[in-house]
């Protein structure tokens, strides 16, 4: 006993050695980040880094402590002035939102509080669940509908997949693996389907061939009589339909499939109807163009994103279950080690069971807070604002006859190009692609591209809450300039 009592033991913490200090710190970091974000629209859109910012990224692990003010300070130079863009007014590239501040505050509170939302009688716990009732009201699902907030659209996919197969499978495949199924399942989707679904049917053991690919309109919306050719064919060859997925807003060119059609073939079909609303879901919420997802809310399970069009920071996705119990039974496990408790703190229901994930992040802060303080309804009107941003981006490339659109503007995706003429598609691409380059590489604009109908084009997605009708005009402008620049040094003088 004398020895434990007399040795002087010296424990460390990771909390800092002066709390002033750190205070004054983190006021400067605060103040730096408002100027960061007020003044976002000054700074080029994306910019390449020096040499000598790569390689600070090669420094090897670091052995020897630092100030925090110094490990700042080397962020403040080395990171925050070469962000991907996507919080800029022009970035209109692939597709993610704008991020928000309320939505950074979310998370450093979030970060600071530290619940792990695995599950537990706890605050945070009960906020997931309400942001989860929260994003079932937007897209019509009954209450008794369950949900969970996961990582992005990818994770919210491959969630109701899942439990499409568990219900489809025709056996316990959780307990037997999909090599017991008596006979294979497919599924269906549109050949605009995004790439996650081919990394989700790689991953439930159903491969790849499994998701057939059925062509699509001339707006990019999966064709009906196809599907249903395809699924006729399928049971004659000994297979099992099993689900549909439809998308509301492809990737490529925002079309959206005809929900209402696909719930109706889906109930004769007997398939699983899930919605791939990563891009559209949220149309729900927008009083101009809600219309364009009718449907949707037939659907057994639904991916949404709140970090594109509730402008979340990165990450939040959310996948909804019309039937709690069939979601519950795909993924709920208890071990003993995590068996709840009649009170305290194991009291509160274990999220962990309707997801992949043990541990879980503080996700429905970020959320809660910016809906919180802007209301549902702001966030409606500014996908609408961000649909006709898109239709008069759409006028503006119809009235110039250097551009020709290259797909049907459906929602906020605009896809076209600048022509060339007596050029071949080759060249059309490299023309294009150089053009798309250099917006990227001056700092003037981040729109990305894409092949429609087996021709390239140039995309411009926009979500984003500080893009301006302006901004649009001043794209345009400088892809007619950059046009002519290359145009003109191609030629000999
Ligand atoms: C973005 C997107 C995904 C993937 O979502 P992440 O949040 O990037 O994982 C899936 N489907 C569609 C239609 C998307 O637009």
């Amino acid at each position: 006993m004398d020895t434990l009592q007399e040795a002087v033991v010296a424990e460390e913490t990771l909390d800092p050695p002066d709390w002033a200090d750190m205070q004054a710190l983190s006021h400067r970091i605060v103040e730096d980040a408002v100027a960061y974000l007020r003044d976002v629209r000054d700074r080029p859109v994306w910019r390449e880094m020096p040499v000598d910012v790569r390689t600070f990224f090669s420094a090897p692990l670091p052995r020897e402590p630092m100030l925090i003010a110094d490990v700042y300070d080397d962020v403040a130079r080395n990171v925050m002035p070469y962000p991907m863009g996507n919080i800029h007014p022009r970035f209109w590239s692939w597709y993610m939102g704008a991020s928000n501040f309320t939505g950074a505050l979310g998370d450093f509170l979030a970060a600071i509080q530290g619940s792990n939302l695995g599950g537990g009688n706890h605050a945070a716990g009960l906020m997931d669940g309400q942001v989860v009732n929260w994003m079932k009201e937007m897209v019509g699902f009954p209450a008794s509908a369950s949900g969970t907030l996961v990582s992005g659209g990818s994770m919210a996919n491959l969630i109701g997949l899942t439990v499409a197969r568990n219900v489809k499978a025709g056996i316990d495949v959780r307990e037997r693996g999909v090599g017991a199924m008596p006979k294979p399942l497919r599924y269906y989707a549109s050949d605009q389907v995004h790439s996650c679904h081919r990394k989700a049917m790689e991953a439930l053991g159903l491969g790849n061939r499994a998701l057939r690919r059925i062509p699509t309109d001339a707006g990019l919306r999966i064709d009906i009589a196809a599907l249903k050719a395809a699924i006729a064919e399928d049971r004659e060859a000994g297979f099992k339909p099993a689900c549909v997925i439809g998308t509301a807003g492809t990737v490529n060119t925002g079309a959206i499939d005809d929900l209402q059609a696909l719930a109706v073939l889906a109930a004769e079909e007997d398939l699983w109807f899930h919605i791939d609303g990563c891009i559209g879901a949220l149309i729900a919420i927008a009083p101009e163009n809600r219309s364009l997802v009718a449907g949707i809310d037939q659907a057994d399970s639904i991916a949404l994103d709140p970090h594109k069009w509730l402008h979340a920071p990165f990450e939040a996705g959310c996948a909804l279950v019309r039937d709690a119990s069939q979601h519950r039974k795909t993924f709920a496990v208890t071990p003993e080690y995590l068996e709840s408790r009649p009170r305290g703190l194991a009291s509160g229901e274990w999220l962990h069971d309707y997801g992949l994930q043990t541990s879980r992040g503080f996700r429905a802060l970020k959320i809660w807070m910016a809906l919180k303080e802007h209301g549902v309804e702001k966030f409606g009107r500014l996908i609408d604002q961000n649909i006709a941003q898109a239709r008069y981006l759409t006028q503006l490339i119809e009235a110039e006859p250097s551009f020709e659109l290259m797909a049907p503007t459906t929602i906020n995706i605009v896809s076209f190009r600048h022509r060339l003429d007596g050029a071949s598609e080759e060249q059309l691409k490299a023309f294009n692609t150089e053009i798309m380059l250099r917006l990227q590489e001056e700092g003037i604009a981040a729109v990305s591209d894409t092949t429609v109908h087996g021709q390239h084009c140039l995309r411009v997605a926009i979500t984003n809450h500080r893009t301006r009708r302006d901004e649009l005009d001043l794209l345009l402008r400088e892809t007619l300039r950059i046009g002519a620049e290359i145009k003109a040094a191609a030629l000999p003088d």
